[in-house]
């Protein structure tokens, strides 16, 4: 048994699902769960739907266009999808109605995404007979915490998927096809795993089933040195570590949702990065132990738009009290860091971009320390070969240097495979230019 998970843009059209169909269909003697997400860029017209009926709109002309067009295109039987339509209506009029757009919401809102993709999916598959049955992930026990927006799968939804799906292991009927990036809390209310959560359902399902190999189709060749749209020229990684990989999923590389890789990595279940639109490149294979010390850096990656707190102890406290102090506000504003260098008297973290919350922590941290607040900065994070740690720095200042380019902020992560400093935020594409060149264009 294999999971197969297909991104919005491997099912941007008609044309683009019969390539993902015949994908599916080469390896059906795998036994492969299918997981979808929405079709193209359905989410983000399912939010912009939402805007437009805070200001007193309801139209979801651009989503029913798509999903009827490709139905016609593929002779699906359009009814499989009405009733969605006609209960997205009903919604974005309520929201219209109280103008009021709640995380909880918005979660029941971009839900319809994935619905209508494994409907109209499965649809077509029964069509050209292969036997498939779609399913809402709740529906094969998919249950998440209160998270709206960014909800957490509970562990107790491990044995009830292996309980719904485990026996087709050895009665291998049909074909599942069933909505990433959604759950329900325990309440009942739909939830979603993040942008990009359809990744983190195929890992869950994955490590639930004890697949043999979990793959993400995406519309790339693996992953990749860097992102292409900053490097045109990025060329795929062959093989990374689940370590690596959570790393640079953690530290912004679009391709992968940042929590996903954990489930798989927790059972040890290898996961492929593969391009739909090249099914025949190997893509990159993510394992347990990658035994590769050639290499001095396996990817380069950046997440912009990030803010930097300076706090610097006033010293009423001890360095030992100031610390816990510190954290202890953290906690208590519910704020989670992503980077930390410290000395004796001072602790540099970084936050994502965040409007909200920033003032609330600033007051409580200005009652123990001098604060400064610094926006519109980047992380870029070097995932590599901590054994060549020096040699990496050491290129790396090189380039630096020779571009003008000043490092704010430096740590290396306790996991030892990333290390991570801040540039501002105009500086960040020369920044990943001029290191990609280096580490990955000159031999
Ligand atoms: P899907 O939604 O189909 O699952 P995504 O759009 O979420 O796929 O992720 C794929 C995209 O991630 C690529 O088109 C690419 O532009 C971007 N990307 C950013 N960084 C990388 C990287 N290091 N390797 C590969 N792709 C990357
Ligand atoms: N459709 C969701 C998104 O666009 C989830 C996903 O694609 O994985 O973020
Ligand atoms: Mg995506």
């Amino acid at each position: 048994m294999i999971i197969m998970k297909f991104g919005g843009s491997s099912l941007a059209n008609a044309e683009r699902i019969r390539h993902v169909v015949d994908i599916i269909k080469m390896n059906i003697d795998e036994k492969p769960l299918i997981v979808l997400s929405a079709m193209g860029d359905t989410t983000d017209h399912l939010l912009e739907a939402a805007d437009r009926a805070i200001a007193g709109k309801v139209c979801i002309k651009d989503i029913r266009k798509l999903h009827l067009a490709t139905a016609e295109a593929l002779e699906v039987n359009a009814d499989v999808i009405k009733d969605l339509f006609d209960e997205l209506k009903n919604l974005l009029s309520g929201i219209a109605l109280i103008k009021e757009f709640s995380p909880r919401t918005k979660d029941y809102l971009v839900s319809f995404g994935e619905r209508l993709s494994v409907r109209l999916i499965a649809g077509y598959l029964n069509r050209i007979g292969v036997e498939a049955k779609f399913f809402d992930a709740w529906d094969i026990g998919f249950t998440s915490n209160n998270d709206h927006n960014n909800g957490e799968i509970l562990e107790e939804s491990y044995a009830r998927i292996d309980e719904k799906l485990g026996h087709l292991d050895s009665h291998y009927a049909f074909t599942p096809i069933i909505t990433g990036f959604i759950a329900k809390n325990k309440s009942g209310n739909i939830t979603t795993l993040g942008r990009g959560g359809s990744d983190l359902t195929a890992s869950v399902l994955g490590a639930a089933l004890r697949a043999k190999e979990i793959q993400v189709w995406k519309d790339v060749d693996g992953i990749l040195t860097t992102d292409p749209r900053i490097v045109t020229n990025a060329q795929p990684v062959k093989n990374i570590s689940f370590e690596e990989a959570s790393e640079l999923a953690y530290f912004g590389a679009k391709v992968l949702h940042p929590r996903s890789i954990i489930p798989a990595m927790c059972k040890k279940i290898p996961v492929r990065v593969k391009n739909s639109y090249n099914p025949a490149h190997p893509g990159t294979l993510i394992l347990s132990m990658i035994d590769d010390s050639s290499e001095m850096l396996r990817v380069l990656t950046f997440k912009k738009k990030v803010t930097v707190v300076d706090i610097v102890s006033t010293r009423m406290l001890g360095q030992y009290g100031f610390l816990a102090k510190v954290f202890q506000i953290f906690d208590e504003q519910k704020v989670s860091v992503d980077m930390l260098a410290t000395s004796e008297v001072s602790i540099s973290v970084t936050l994502d971009n965040r409007e909200n919350g920033i003032e609330g922590l600033r007051t409580e941290l200005e009652k123990i320390s001098n604060v400064t607040i610094k926006t519109g900065k980047t992380i870029v994070t070097m995932v590599g070969n901590v054994k060549r740690s020096s040699e990496i720095l050491e290129r790396t200042f090189e380039v630096l240097n020779a571009s003008a380019i000043n490092v704010q902020m430096i740590s290396q992560g306790a996991s030892k495979v990333n290390i991570s400093f801040i540039v501002d935020d105009k500086e960040a594409d020369t920044c990943i230019r001029e290191l990609h060149r280096a580490f990955f264009e000159n031999s």
